[in-house]
């Protein structure tokens, strides 16, 4: 099926392209990860087990808001579970990134939340990034973890597998995933010389207030 056949031409090239970006960025590898778009009565999605490198806009599926493919697709991400369940949750978010970034997926490994070590764990919505419990890859146990880890927020971890990370749109999930393995990293490394401080909950309130205002003009 062409692009230009299945419509969606530019939100499939998007996908596509913050594909390749993820792995020029260094926060996904191999076929690990998968990216979920809301479109008109349904949801574009990364086809599942295809590396990143090879992808085309024509290889992104297209499933319906009642979780069915129209046929003549490729097979969609084996988390399509989640990605529905979340869009479906949030109706604010437009797009979920999911990626098994070195630093997140190692902190969650360790079933490690990432506390607010840092203000600018505030940029996940709250002071602290969640690390959802462990269940399979795409199961539907997973989807109900990953939806109540992300309740009020925009990222969390995912046990003993990731990340994900979520925005209005797919831009801003991307910039927000490389901020979660950012802040990981930096979590793990003040963790390999002592116990980072952890910054109160009224100042992380502050910082959150300050956030729905900064970067923005006028
Ligand atoms: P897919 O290739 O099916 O998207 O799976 C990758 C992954 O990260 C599963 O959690
Ligand atoms: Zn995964």
């Amino acid at each position: 099926m062409t692009a230009k056949r299945a419509g969606f031409v530019k939100e499939r090239r998007s996908i596509a392209d913050a594909c390749r970006r993820m792995n020029a960025l260094g926060i996904n590898q191999g076929t690990s990860g998968n990216i979920g778009l809301r479109v008109k009565d349904g949801l574009l999605l990364t086809p599942s087990g295809l590396p990143y490198d090879a992808m085309t806009p024509g290889d992104i599926v297209f499933m319906k808001a009642d979780g069915t493919v129209p046929p003549g697709q490729r097979e969609p991400s084996s988390e399509w579970r989640f990605h529905r369940a979340i869009l479906a949750a949030r109706p604010e978010v437009g797009a979920v990134v999911h990626t098994h970034a070195m630093f997140a997926t190692t902190l969650a490994c360790l079933h490690r939340a990432i506390p607010a070590f840092h203000y600018m764990v505030a940029m996940a919505g709250g002071d602290s990034i969640r690390c959802a419990p462990y269940a399979t890859f795409g199961s539907q146990e997973l989807a109900d973890h990953a939806v109540r880890a992300l309740d009020g927020r925009k990222a969390c971890l995912l046990a003993n597998h990731g990340m994900i990370a979520v925005g209005e749109t797919l831009a801003q999930a991307l910039a927000l995933a490389v901020e979660v393995e950012t802040l990981a990293a930096q979590y793990w490394r003040a963790l390999q010389i002592g116990e980072p401080v952890i910054l109160p909950g009224k100042e992380m309130r502050v910082v959150l207030e300050k956030f729905t205002t900064y970067g923005r003009r006028g």
